[in-house]
């Protein structure tokens, strides 16, 4: 889930008819003044930060002058909460409150569905009285209806007055929690002021990952929830990630700027559960992890090498390790391949622990043994019946063995008589002829997964368009690449860029 600001989550009420406070969201102080001296009128100022309880941390301040405003404005920027800096403050009117209501809604995932959150009662401490607040589940196809909104109103025993107002509001804020697939949002409090109006004085919202590219609007960079401001690698690897749904590639930082040798291990998991096993195991054996990653749901060999170049891109890391549940059924060989490529890529120059168990669990740990004997730090491949706790423990003793002999990133070859294609993420596959045609193995063809290459005049070639290669035809399994190293005469090579990425040479644009 995506958080919006809450000046951005007041914007889409507002867009939809709900109305809210005058006000602008702030930069600099005197952005604030300008607008509190144009409204003259006591506002209020908000720290523009992800975290509750603003009011107790005092973000939330009032003033009655410009010079005020401005002073509090200059008091809460650039101020660091948590992890989070203040980039912005929210100056608004101050408005005379009658009455406060919650209004919020949630996913169900249980009972799939949309359900209506309301209480009488609005404010702070709304999860102490989660008890006597009134939910509603919504048909999704139908939507929420006048009658469910003003039942809902009755049953929370509002003044019949109010009831037609603040059903209204329902309505609206349905609708706009349906339009930007809020997988949660919440107005609270919901309040109706001296002159009668319905306003919202205070909104969250949380929207969809996968509903993010529908809603450019938004200007949301990474669809992700972080608890902190994404990091350079993090946007590397969201680039990745964003136009490739094949499979999932989730990375998070978690540490920064450590020495070597303070034993943070570039980590590699695949699946939630099974991650969190072999973080635990490393955990044990008193490593720290400088990330989390996880690629699964079948992901090509191609997101794996570019998940695996971003971790080895962190610097000083002392080892790395990868392991999932042990019992995937997805081809692992397709892991194995795009990790060797990766290692070599780099090139691996710490340890590197590979727990590979699941379908093709013997295929895949041989195609990782078989890259140790030329790259420059250990790679020892697992499977399932080894634990997690053996394979941390092996990590362990591999760093103490290692001896460092930092190597160049591998660079491009240069072909005789290259043939190219491009595949679907960027990448350019590259065969020299001059090499194949002496090859005896032409092993590239029977290892391509989707059958797309066959041997004319002795050399390979696509039995496809170029077209329709570059539109997922070859699914970037890596093997006309990878095989052709140790099986073939190494005229294979595959270019994935990866934008942005330090130390790419040989794989850059
Ligand atoms: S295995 Fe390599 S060298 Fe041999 S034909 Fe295929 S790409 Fe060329
Ligand atoms: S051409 Fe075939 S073997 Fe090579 S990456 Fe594409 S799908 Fe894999």
């Amino acid at each position: 889930m995506v958080k919006l600001h809450e000046f951005q989550a007041k914007e889409l009420l507002a867009a939809h008819g709900i109305d809210i406070p005058r006000g602008i969201a702030a930069s600099t102080p005197a952005e604030a003044w300008a607008f509190a001296a144009g409204l003259r009128a006591p506002v209020v100022i908000k720290g523009q930060v992800f975290t509750t309880s603003r009011a107790a941390l005092g973000l939330i301040r009032f003033a009655a002058t410009p010079a005020e405003t401005r002073a509090a404005a200059e008091a809460l920027l650039g101020q660091r909460f948590g992890k989070f800096t203040v980039e912005q403050v929210l100056i608004e009117e101050q408005v005379e409150i009658t009455h406060e209501f919650y209004l919020g809604l949630i996913i169900d995932s249980k009972r799939k569905c949309p359900v209506l959150l309301f209480s009488r009662v609005g404010g702070s401490g709304i999860e102490e009285r989660a008890e006597s607040t009134l939910r509603k589940e919504i048909d999704v196809l139908r939507g929420l209806s006048e009658t469910e909104a003003l039942e809902m109103c009755q049953q929370a025993a509002l003044d019949p007055d109010q009831q037609a107002v603040i059903a209204a509001a329902m309505l609206k804020f349905y609708a706009t929690a349906r339009a930007y697939d809020a997988r949660s949002a919440e107005i609270n409090p919901l309040v109706v002021t001296s002159s009668g109006a319905v306003m919202a004085l205070d909104a969250r919202f949380s929207i969809d990952d996968y509903s993010v590219f529908r809603h450019p609007d938004l200007g949301i960079e990474i669809a992700r929830e972080f608890d902190h401001p994404p990091t350079a690698l993090e946007k590397i690897a969201w680039k990745v990630e964003k136009d490739d749904y094949r499979g999932t590639f989730y990375f998070i930082q978690m540490l920064e700027g450590f020495p070597k040798g303070s034993g943070v291990i570039g980590f590699h998991g695949a699946g939630g559960g099974g991650s969190m096993l072999n973080m635990d195991a490393l955990l044990k054996q008193g490593f720290q992890v400088a990330n989390f990653v996880d690629t699964s749901g079948n992901p090509p060999a191609s997101k794996v090498y570019r998940a695996a170049r971003i971790i080895l891109s962190q610097p000083n890391i002392d080892g790395y390790f990868a392991g999932g549940s042990g019992v995937a059924s997805q081809e692992q060989f397709h892991s194995a391949r795009g990790l060797v490529k990766a290692f070599m890529d780099a090139p691996l120059n710490v340890p590197a622990v590979i727990r590979i168990g699941g379908n093709s669990e013997e295929q895949s740990i041989a195609i990782l043994q078989r890259a140790a004997g030329v790259l420059p730090a250990a790679v020892e491949a697992y499977g399932r019946d080894d634990s997690p706790d053996t394979c941390a423990e092996r990590l362990r003793e591999l760093i103490a063995e290692h001896v460092p002999a930092p190597l160049p990133p591998r660079s491009r070859p240069q072909s005789q008589e290259p043939y190219s294609f491009e595949t679907v993420t960027g990448g350019t596959i590259t065969y020299d002829h001059a090499l194949c045609r002496a090859c005896e193995s032409k092993v590239c063809v029977q290892t391509c997964v989707p059958k797309i290459l066959s041997i004319v005049d002795d050399v390979p070639v696509l039995n496809i368009t170029r077209e329709n290669a570059k539109t997922g035809g070859c699914t970037e399994c890596l093997a006309c690449e990878v095989e052709c190293h140790f099986l073939g005469n190494q005229g294979g090579f595959i270019h994935l860029p990866i934008p942005d990425l330090e130390g790419n040479d040989g794989n850059s644009d």
